[in-house]
């Protein structure tokens, strides 16, 4: 027999993708990438990053490995972009870091440091709902998956009161996974104050922030707001750790230019740290891939090139805005009776519309309008030409 004949058939993929590419309908609308596109509906290579690529070619350089950790260029940038110029840890040399394969690898990474060497109980505790891998890549990395409260279905909007009640629940100096910025799949963050109250919980708690910051940029248009969170929780004095993903921001998808990283208590500390991180990598894949940490390096030390590569980020975080703006105007303009405000208040690639199961089957078959079940829509493949016929299939699902 094969040695795989016991190998048991896994599920199918969600299956998005094949059925939109099934279907002949020549206005059909994929809204279940997680990819930006541009106002065609077409993938978007950023200029600053044909521009950095030009520059490498140009400059001929070798293949040679880079370290364990990374193209130093690249991770020092990353650090300046995350934590911010000013950031007291970074000034002081206490924040290991590491490049990683994206930020799923950034995760993972994360997850086995912490299965390693969290000295508390190695569980972590991430939003209920969370992107779909949050919940696989922690348990292959060894740790156990716990959930606090944070969408509320009734309001299509956050349930602070339920989050923070949680988190004041949980037991003392638990690991807490939080999305840093423009939370995925629901589209639905915290407000400034209260991420305040969410930090002093946390405070209290004496619980491990772990953020995942997998959209710097992307959210609000402005890489330094949608850090507000990660840096608030180091001026109260935390010392989280952090998964950074150029993937949306830079449009690097598949390049997989990524960063972990842990603030220490101080450089010896960090050292350690760093020496553990090294040999966690080692055998997993030895060092990182090294073109698309020289394209986001290229693009972050330059500052011509860094100050268009922020004017691009805010050219995408603007067009999903307006697409918001626009979804939810059409709406309003067909009569629906529905509230759309959550549309508007919800912020980054995805939109949770508040649609349920049933009303997405009848949305893709009779309208030819791809999701996911859970009403979650990618607002990257909404255009100012398919968003007045999005609009009345969502009034007509919707009634
Ligand atoms: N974290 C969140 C919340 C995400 O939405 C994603 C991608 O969709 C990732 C992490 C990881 O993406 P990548 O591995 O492509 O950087």
């Amino acid at each position: 027999a094969s040695a795989w004949s016991n190998v048991p058939q896994g599920p199918p993929p969600a299956g998005i993708t094949e059925a939109f590419k099934a279907d002949t309908n020549a206005e059909k609308i994929n809204l279940g990438v997680g990819a930006y596109r541009d106002d065609k509906g077409k993938p978007f290579v950023l200029p600053s990053v044909r521009q950095a690529e030009k520059k490498l070619v140009d400059s001929a350089l070798d293949k040679e490995y880079a370290g364990i950790t990374g193209v130093p260029a690249f991770t020092k940038a990353a650090l300046q972009l995350a934590y911010g110029p000013d950031s007291v840890p970074l000034k002081e040399d206490r924040i290991a870091i590491t490049q990683t394969i994206s930020g799923t690898g950034a995760l993972r990474i994360g997850g086995a440091f912490l299965e390693r060497f969290y000295p508390g109980a190695k569980s972590v505790y991430i939003p209920n709902p969370s992107w779909a891998n949050h919940n696989a890549v922690f348990k292959d990395s060894g740790l156990k998956v716990e959930k606090y409260r944070y969408y509320n279905k009734d309001t299509i909007g956050l349930d602070f009161d339920g989050m923070v009640a949680d988190i004041k629940a949980m037991p003392k100096g638990s690991i807490i996974m939080l999305h840093a910025c423009a939370h995925n799949p629901t589209g639905v963050d915290p407000t400034e104050e209260q991420w305040l109250k969410i930090a002093q919980a946390v405070k209290e708690g004496e619980h491990f922030p772990f953020f995942d910051m997998a959209y710097q940029g992307f959210a609000s248009g402005d890489t330094n707001k949608d850090a507000f969170a990660l840096r608030h929780f180091i001026k109260e004095g935390l010392r989280p750790a952090l998964c950074q993903s150029f993937a949306k921001n830079m449009g690097l998808y598949g390049e997989r230019v990524g960063a972990f990283s842990i603030v220490c208590e101080s450089a010896e500390e960090k050292k350690r740290v760093d020496s553990q991180i090294k040999i966690l990598v080692r055998p997993l894949y030895s060092n990182p891939p090294i073109h698309g940490a020289r394209i986001a390096s290229t693009i972050l030390n330059d500052p011509a090139l860094n100050k268009q590569w922020l004017g691009e980020v805010k050219d995408m975080a603007d067009r999903i805005i307006t697409m918001r703006a626009l979804l939810k105007e059409n709406l309003e303009k067909l009569g629906s009776k529905h509230d759309w405000s959550h549309i508007t208040s919800q912020i980054g690639m995805f939109a949770y519309t508040g649609l349920k199961p049933e009303q997405m089957d009848v949305l893709a078959k009779e309208h030819s309008v791809y999701a996911t079940k859970d009403g979650r829509i990618s607002v990257a493949g909404i255009t100012s030409g398919n968003v007045k016929r999005l609009a009345e299939a969502i009034y007509k699902v919707t009634g």
